[in-house]
Formats: C-alpha cells, sequence, structure tokens
C-alpha cells in the first residue's frame, strides 16, 4: 500500500516520464485479441509521417485519450489502434525540398532511388510525431502500429483495388481533373483552395462564319479560347433564339464553332453568350460531354501552350494571356475590358493556380457505394456527433462525383495494373505479374502512376485489423466503436472509409463519428504563426505539463462550438493540480497512522458532511459517465472541477476538520476518516481519463494497492450513497454561511476578526436544522456567537441578509464602527462624484467632440462607464450602512 510522504509540490516532467515508461513496461495499453471482455475500439485518424504536434492533433488525441481510458477503466478491452499515413505529396514534397539542397530533383536519382529516399527519410524522421503524440499522454496500443505503406497495408489497397476493378467500380477514363502544374499531379476538388483576386472580364467579338454579324463572348480567361470548340446561350434568351446552330469564326484560330443552347448558360453573365472550353474548364467538359463537343487540349503538364495553341505554342499560360489579348486587340476582335473579381483555385500544397486539365485517370464510380453510406446513416448504423453534420453528410455524399485516384507523383502505392507492350492488354492483379496472361511476353509496363493517399486512409478501420487475413482482432473490434476526427475532413476521410467499410466488409466501419471543432485563439480567430495568436502543444507541455493542457482542451470542447484557447487558460488549469496536489497531502496528513481506510469503505459517520459529500460523489460519477457517454467533454470536465475543487476542498475539507482535529464528534474520527480517503480515492479516478500523469503519481504514492490507476475500475454510482435531505440540508447551510461571508467581506470585517450573528428562523423545521448544524456555521463563518431563535425583530447595529425564510443579523458594533464606515464612504462618493462631473462636462463639450480622435472620445466614455459602476457599488453599500439601525 503506497503510503509515501508527497514532496511540496508536484512535478509534471518527472512524473510523466516515469509513469509513461511505466505503462508501456507493463503493456497497459494493449487489448487483447481476444477476450472475455467486451471490446471498444477506436482507430487513430493516422497524422501524417511529416507532421508536427500542432493544436489540432492535441485536442484531436485527447478526447479519444480521455474516452479510451474511460472505457479502459470501465472493464473494456479497449483499444485505440495507432499509425501514420505516408501522405503522398506532402512527404514527397518534403524529401524534394532536401533533394534541392543538394542540387538535385527527384528525376535526377530515378524513380527507384527516390523512393529509398523517401523511406530513409521516413525512418529517420517519421516517428517524430509519434512520440509527441507520447508526450500528451496518449494510450496507443503501440505493439500495434501501423503505417499505411506497410506490407499488409499495402496488401489491403491492392486487394481493394483489384476488387472495385473487378466489379467495374474503377475505371480509367478522359477527365478533367484538378492539375497541379507545380506538383505535376491531379488533386481532388477538396483539394483546391479558392481565392478571390481581382481580374478582368474580357469581352471578344466572334463572328458569324455567314457574315451576318458577330456574338460577344465574356471571359476572365481569353487564352483559353485557343481550346473553344463552342460559344453557349440559355435556350430561353430571346437575344440568340435564332443564332442557335449557325456557326461562328474564332478569332486568331480562325475555326469554325457551332453556336449551341444549354440550360446552364446564364444570361445574366456579360452577354448572356459564353465560349466553351472543354479541356480547361470542368462545367465546359460536362457540356462536351451532353454535346458531344470535340475537346482539344492547349497546355501541356507545365501548364505551357502546346502544338495546339499554334503561334502561342512554348508560352506559358500567363505570357499567352498577355499575347492573345494583344492580339485580339490589334485585329479588332476586343470590345472590352472590366474589371472582375474571381475565384481562382489554388494548390493545397504549394499555391500554385490549378490548371483545369483532361487527361487519363482513374475513377471510383462511387455513385453505389455512397448509396450504401448515405442509407448507414439514415437507418442509424453509425451516429454522427453532433447530429447537424448530418445534413452536410447527406447533402454532399448525394451530389458526389466520381473519386478521381491516381496521382502522378512516385511515393504512394502504384497502382496494380500493368500493359502488356505484346498486346496492349490490361492486367490488374493483386500481385506483380510476370508475364501476360494473354500472349506471354514478359514485356509488361505497370501504370506510373500512384494511388491518392486517401485511398489507403479510406481502408485504415480494417486494414489496421488485419484484413485481408481474417484475424481474430478483426473479428473482435470491427465494426469500431468510434472515430474522433475534426469536421474537416469527413468528406476526405469519414465519408470514403464509410464507402469502403461498407464495401469491403458489409459493416460500417464505426458506431459513432464524434467530429470536432477546430483550436482558434480566446477571441474565436484561427491560430496561425503569421498573427502570432498559435499556440504550441509541445511547449505548453513544457511548461505547464500535460495535464493542465489536456484539461485545459477537455474543458473547452463544446459540441458544435470552435475550441477556444489561449496560455492563461492552460495556466488556469495548473491552480487546479495544485488544489488537487494540496487536498491529497492534507487527506494524507491525516491518515497518518490510520490503518483502516480501506476498511467498510461503504458506511460513513453518518454526519452531515459525510452523508453529504457521499450523495454529491454519487452524482458526480453518474453525471460524469453520463457526459462521458455522450461525448460532452466540457460538461464532464467542468462537473468534475467543481465537485473536486468546490465541494471536496472548500466545503467538505473545511467542514471536517475539526472532526479530525479531534475537537467535536470524538467517536466519529475514523469514520470521517474512511470517508475522506474514499472521496480522495474516486475523485482521482474520475480525474484520471483528463489528468492521467497527476492522478497516477498520487495513486502510486498514496493509495495504490499494488497496480495503476489506469486499470483500477471506474466508479460506480452506489444506491446507500444517494441522500436527498442531506443535500438538501447541505445547501441550505451553504447558503447561509456564504451569506454570512459575503456580509463580512462588504462591510470591511477582517478574516480573523470573530462576530456574532443571530439567525431568526419562523419555520420550526429550519430553526431545528439551523440548529443540529450550529457548529458547522461557527467555525466556517468564524464566530464568536450564534443565536438561533423563531421569529425575531432585528435588532440595532446589525447588517441583514436573507436565506429562505430566515434573516441572519450579523453584529456589526464593536466590530465595525459603522458612523466610520459611513464616513469613510461619504468622502470617497463625494471625491468620485467630482471625477464624473469632470468627465460629464469633457463629454457634452461640443469641442471636445468635433476635434477629439474617436479612440480618445472612446477612452472618456469608458472611464465614465468605469466611474459609474464604481460609484454605484459605493452607494449600495452605503444604503446598507444606512439601513443599519443605531
Ligand atoms: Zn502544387
Ligand atoms: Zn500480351
Amino acid at each position: 500500500m503506497g503510503n509515501e510522504e508527497l514532496s511540496k509540490n508536484y512535478e509534471p516532467h518527472q512524473a510523466e516520464e516515469r509513469w509513461y515508461a511505466y505503462w508501456l513496461e507493463n503493456h497497459f495499453f494493449h487489448a487483447e485479441d481476444k477476450s472475455e471482455k467486451p471490446p471498444f475500439a477506436i482507430v487513430i485518424p493516422p497524422p501524417n509521417v511529416t507532421g508536427i504536434l500542432h493544436m489540432g492533433h492535441a485536442l484531436n488525441n485527447t478526447l479519444q485519450d480521455i474516452i479510451i481510458r474511460y472505457k479502459r477503466m470501465q472493464g473494456f478491452n479497449a483499444l485505440w489502434m495507432p499509425g501514420t499515413d505516408h501522405a503522398g505529396i506532402a512527404t514527397q514534397n518534403v524529401v524534394e525540398q532536401e533533394l534541392a539542397k543538394e542540387g538535385l530533383s527527384r528525376h535526377d536519382l530515378g524513380r527507384e532511388k527516390f523512393i529509398e529516399r523517401v523511406w530513409e527519410w521516413r525512418s529517420k524522421y517519421g516517428g517524430a510525431i509519434i512520440n509527441q503524440l507520447k508526450r500528451l499522454g496518449s494510450s496507443c496500443d503501440w505493439e500495434r502500429e501501423r503505417f499505411t505503406m506497410d506490407e499488409g497495408l499495402s496488401k489491403a489497397v491492392r486487394e481493394v483495388f483489384v476488387k472495385l476493378y473487378d466489379d467495374g467500380l474503377v475505371y480509367q477514363g478522359d477527365y478533367i481533373v484538378n492539375w497541379c502544374p507545380r506538383c505535376h499531379t491531379a488533386i481532388s476538388d477538396l483539394e483546391v483552395e479558392y481565392h478571390q483576386e481581382a481580374s478582368n472580364l474580357w469581352n471578344i467579338r466572334y463572328p458569324y462564319a455567314d457574315g451576318s454579324g458577330d456574338i460577344i463572348v465574356a471571359t476572365t480567361r481569353p487564352e483559353t479560347m485557343l481550346g473553344d470548340t463552342a460559344v453557349a446561350v440559355n435556350p430561353n434568351d430571346d437575344r440568340y433564339r435564332d443564332k442557335i446552330g449557325k456557326e461562328v469564326i474564332l478569332p486568331l484560330v480562325n475555326r469554325k464553332i457551332p453556336v449551341i443552347a444549354d440550360d446552364y448558360v446564364t444570361m445574366e453573365f456579360g452577354s448572356g453568350a459564353v465560349k466553351i472550353t472543354p479541356s480547361s474548364d470542368p462545367n465546359d467538359f460536362a457540356m462536351a460531354g451532353r454535346h458531344n463537343l470535340e475537346i482539344i487540349p492547349i497546355m501541356d503538364g507545365n501548364a505551357m501552350i502546346n502544338a495546339n495553341g499554334g503561334p502561342y505554342c512554348g508560352q506559358d499560360r500567363y505570357t499567352c494571356r498577355e499575347n492573345v489579348v494583344r492580339d485580339l486587340e490589334e485585329q479588332g476582335y476586343l470590345v472590352g475590358i472590366e474589371p472582375y473579381a474571381h475565384n481562382i483555385g489554388k494548390c493545397y500544397r504549394c499555391k500554385t493556380d490549378i490548371e483545369p486539365t483532361v487527361s487519363k485517370q482513374w475513377f471510383v464510380k462511387v455513385t453505389p457505394l455512397a448509396k450504401e453510406a448515405i442509407a448507414a446513416v439514415v437507418k442509424g448504423n453509425t451516429r454522427i456527433i453532433p447530429s447537424t453534420w448530418e445534413a452536410t453528410y447527406f447533402e454532399w455524399m448525394n451530389n458526389i462525383r466520381d473519386w478521381c485516384i491516381s496521382r502522378q507523383i512516385w511515393w504512394g502505392h502504384r497502382i496494380p495494373v500493368w500493359y502488356c507492350d505484346g498486346c496492349g492488354k490490361v492486367i490488374v492483379s493483386k500481385t506483380d505479374p510476370d508475364r501476360c496472361p494473354e500472349c506471354n511476353s514478359t514485356t509488361l509496363r505497370q501504370d506510373e502512376d500512384v494511388l491518392d493517399t486517401w485511398f489507403s486512409s479510406a481502408l485504415w478501420p480494417f486494414s489496421t485489423l488485419g484484413w485481408p487475413e481474417e484475424t481474430d482482432a478483426l473479428k473482435t473490434f470491427y465494426p469500431t466503436s468510434l472515430l474522433v476526427t475534426g469536421f474537416d475532413i469527413l468528406f476526405f476521410w469519414v465519408a470514403r472509409m464509410m464507402m469502403m467499410g461498407l464495401y469491403n466488409m458489409k459493416n460500417v466501419p464505426f458506431r459513432d463519428v464524434y467530429l470536432h471543432a477546430l483550436v482558434r485563439d480566446e477571441k474565436g480567430e484561427k491560430m496561425s504563426k503569421s498573427k502570432g495568436n498559435s499556440i504550441d502543444p509541445l511547449q505548453m507541455i513544457d511548461k505547464y505539463g500535460a495535464d493542465a493542457f489536456r484539461f485545459t482542451l477537455a474543458a473547452f470542447t463544446a459540441q458544435g462550438r470552435d475550441v477556444r484557447m489561449s496560455e492563461e487558460r492552460i495556466e488556469g488549469y495548473k491552480f487546479f493540480i495544485n488544489k488537487i496536489w494540496n487536498a491529497t497531502r492534507f487527506t494524507m496528513m491525516n491518515l497518518e497512522g490510520f490503518s483502516g481506510r480501506d476498511e467498510k469503505p461503504g458506511e460513513g459517520s453518518g454526519l452531515l458532511p459525510d452523508r453529504w459529500i457521499r450523495a454529491r460523489l454519487n452524482r458526480t460519477i453518474e453525471e460524469i459517465s453520463q457526459q462521458l457517454d455522450e461525448y460532452r467533454f466540457n460538461d464532464a470536465a467542468a462537473g468534475i472541477y467543481q465537485f473536486v475543487w468546490h465541494e471536496f476542498c472548500d466545503w467538505y475539507l473545511e467542514l471536517i476538520k475539526p472532526v479530525l482535529y479531534g475537537k467535536e464528534e470524538e467517536g466519529k474520527k475514523e469514520d470521517v476518516l474512511r470517508t475522506l480517503y474514499m472521496v480522495l480515492k474516486q475523485s482521482l479516478q474520475l480525474l484520471h481519463p483528463f489528468m492521467p500523469f497527476l492522478t497516477e503519481e498520487i495513486w502510486q504514492k498514496c493509495i495504490h494497492d499494488g497496480t495503476s490507476i489506469m486499470i483500477s475500475p471506474f466508479p460506480k454510482t452506489v444506491a446507500s450513497y444517494q441522500d436527498l435531505s442531506a443535500e438538501k440540508e447541505m445547501s441550505l447551510l451553504m447558503e447561509v454561511i456564504t451569506k454570512i461571508r459575503n456580509i463580512r467581506g462588504e462591510m470591511n470585517v477582517p478574516p480573523s476578526k470573530k462576530i456574532t450573528v443571530t439567525i431568526s428562523a419562523p419555520d420550526p423545521g429550519m430553526k431545528a436544522l439551523m440548529n443540529r448544524d450550529r457548529n458547522y456555521i461557527v467555525n466556517l463563518a468564524n464566530l464568536e456567537q450564534l443565536t438561533i431563535g423563531g421569529d425575531m425583530e432585528e435588532p440595532k447595529g446589525v447588517a441583514t441578509g436573507v436565506v429562505a425564510s430566515m434573516r441572519i443579523f450579523v453584529f456589526l458594533e464593536g466590530v465595525v464602527d459603522i458612523s466610520a464606515e459611513k464616513e469613510r464612504l461619504k468622502k470617497e462618493m463625494a471625491k468620485m462624484e467630482k471625477e464624473l462631473k469632470m468627465v460629464s462636462n469633457k463629454l457634452s463639450n461640443q469641442d471636445f467632440l468635433q476635434k477629439a480622435a474617436p479612440q480618445i472620445i472612446e477612452k472618456e466614455e469608458l472611464k465614465y462607464k468605469g466611474l459609474r459602476d464604481k460609484f454605484s457599488i459605493l452607494e449600495n453599500l452605503y444604503k446598507k450602512f444606512e439601513e443599519i439601525k443605531e
């Protein structure tokens, strides 16, 4: 049994290192593949191997750790599956930057050597984020750590790709993709960032081929006209009704293109006629499909004009724009230029302008997959929490477009497709083929592309459990219980896991999805290095300890609201830690030499404080369990904070001091000690999911019966602890004591000064209660004398407070010099009145109001308001003194 003396202060750093190592050594984070216990599983949102712990990770992982520790203590076979993501483009970029320092590009190394280099980088630096998660206290089952590019997961990726292909759900097609000419890859719609930029709208004249005038088109990208294959108008536009079906001559290119009608065209935009470039615009591409238009690509992978651009061939897109505009103007086709702000899509990695491009890409046909994923949420097989996100999920899933899964980079899962040079056969295979099954040729070329990073993360909930093998872990933990993630990856990740889970496992990947908000600063602004308002989690852990940091995150995580963080808030919870530490020191000091602390925990002394604290503990256990079950992290944190700080430390410990010191209720001391110990112990257990290190430190030194708090049972409610009458009685008592303390404060009675109080209690029941509890009032309000009577007249020289039907008379005679106090207040009020007058004169002076800067006026107004508030406080106080009968 631990019973060491605690040092004066809690040292978080020592404790954190020591206990994390101890937990690991004892495999406490490990879940069993097969177990009698009910399973509970969470898969971690795998951080990028390039990641550095930021506030988003800190929040996300703290919440997961709270839940998994809670479930583990509740007796679940609790698995928190960890791992990292290979993060295709991000990681490739990092290594390319490294190479650039050596004056090399990935092309200098070649594909194989480059990939080797990335693996080297990964083994050297890829573990950084994992170590940072450990500093936070994350109790992941590290023995199971996975990586999206490891052997098992790569096998799962191929398995799924081939299955999708065989089911006709993967296809290769011409498609317009968001092309980053810098990264040389297609990126998904979700990865495009839009920025509004000031630009122009160019109005260009396209003459009719039959010489009957011309049609004006408006465009924000004049250079793309080189690839125009139609002009489109709205079929309901009277201005153009007779023009539909005619041909126009494309200026500069001198190609004939048709005028077509399509509902997509807005009549109000520009002239109502638009140029159609299927190779450069997704909407035009779609229109080309509807009208069977030719698609003429005009740019290469570097966004340079290709041979289809005629004289502009070899120019980059921006130079080409200048030249096209100049030529149009010279040749009289440019009708006008208007300034126009529009959204420009940028690559999320490198901020280069996206160039929509038509190319051969691999796609997943998602509509049938999305249907299942929608149904699963409708049926409640997966719950999205907070439920407000459901609508967003449905909206997106109902309008989902096919998922472009090929990326033109090297780092990632290479697409398992081979082309036979002999006969042209396309071979899609789980294993690398050595010859063509058709013609036996051995000259096979593997597809150059890799899969979108999100393809492997979409399989994460089952691939990490060993799929496609039928492992025990898979049987035990799939579907997983909960996913905790930021709402910003609902589509990137959550939706795709839903689709892939249902498709491969015929069951949802998780029962609950808890979506948390983003971490912002205390004013609600986005954190950013450039604004200087970002908080570095590791720095906070260094400064205040992991527990204070974790507790703050939980305390500010309210469903559906931003998590507003500041360093002061974290510092504030450091005081909470001190409070717990000191309360423990106090408790242990009093328990010294007492050997029966673990006996008869169910029985208390029967004294009001004991009955009350048990009832409150019981209620707190019930509420916290419910709040954690409902992922109401802030409520749970507030509940335990309130209980430990205010009820246990501020009230209970004070109430029992006379008993502990042998001044009262002598025979009850041992029973009180038992309650004290039981409540401290269970408070630590309730706190453990939030503050794992502090609670383990105290547990090991003071409490433990041979093992760790992290595997001790989470407190359960005890029916016999319920005590409504104790709660009612205590709340009345607290009100009375608080009232007397407030009066003492207002009337400037020094805390050490003992005073006399009379309570007038017309209700006989209340009077009896007050009499029974009189010692508590005397002790906690620091009274010389307490009289409790029936209905009484207000005596002279008292300040009066009211609690329920009782009146509380605090005698001030001899304690406070009432007339001197009144005099003092009067003087102070007079002085303040003068100041108020001065400021108000200033504020009504027209000259001042006209000449002074607005911020000066505002300052004066604030000053005025502050003085007014102070004045009214003094005024009220003065009134109270006036009411005292002398
Ligand atoms: Zn890019
Ligand atoms: Zn062949």
